[in-house]
C-alpha cells in the first residue's frame, strides 16, 4: 500500500506543488502551522532517517535550501524552523521521509515542538559515551 505521499508523487492524489525533480518533490502542508509551511519529500518510499539511503538525503537537503530561498524571496520571511521527525515518539504521522519548512516572524505564536531542561555535565559526558561508541 503506497502511502499518501508516494500518491502525492505519482498525481494520485491532488496537492499544491510548488518544486519537483527526479528524486524530490516539493508540496504545500494541508495543516499549515504557519503561512507557507511546506514539505519536501523523497518521492521513493524510505520511512525515516534511518532508513534513506544517502544519496536521496542529500537530494532532499538540497531542495530543502532551493525552497528555503524561494520562501525568503517570496514570502519576507523572518525566520526558518526546518524539522523532520522520526517515529510516532517524535510527532511523525506519515511514515515516508520528508522535512517541514516552517517559515516564521517575530512575534509569530508557532510553539517550539520542546522545552528546554536543564542537565548535570556528568550527564552529558555519559550520553556521549554512549553516542561516540555506536558512531565507531
Ligand atoms: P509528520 O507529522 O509526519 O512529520 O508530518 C506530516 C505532515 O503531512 C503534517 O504536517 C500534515 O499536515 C501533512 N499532510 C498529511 N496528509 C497530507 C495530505 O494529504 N496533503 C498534504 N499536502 N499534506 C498532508
Amino acid at each position: 500500500m503506497p502511502t499518501i505521499f508516494s500518491r502525492i508523487a505519482t498525481g494520485e492524489i491532488p496537492a499544491v506543488k510548488i518544486y519537483e525533480d527526479d528524486a524530490t518533490l516539493a508540496f504545500m502542508d494541508i495543516n499549515p502551522a504557519s503561512r507557507g509551511h511546506t514539505l519536501v519529500i523523497c518521492k521513493a518510499e524510505h520511512p525515516d532517517i534511518y532508513a534513506i539511503p544517502s544519496d536521496l538525503l542529500a537530494a532532499t537537503a538540497q531542495t530543502v535550501q532551493r525552497v528555503a530561498l524561494a520562501l525568503r524571496a517570496a514570502l519576507e520571511i523572518e525566520g526558518l524552523n526546518i524539522v523532520q521527525n522520526n517515529g510516532a515518539a517524535a510527532g511523525q504521522t506519515v511514515f515516508h521521509y520528508h522535512v517541514h519548512l516552517i517559515p516564521r516572524w517575530t512575534g509569530d505564536h508557532v510553539l517550539r515542538p520542546w522545552a528546554p531542561s536543564t542537565v548535570e555535565t556528568a550527564e552529558l559526558h555519559a550520553v556521549a559515551e554512549r553516542i561516540r561508541a555506536a558512531l565507531e
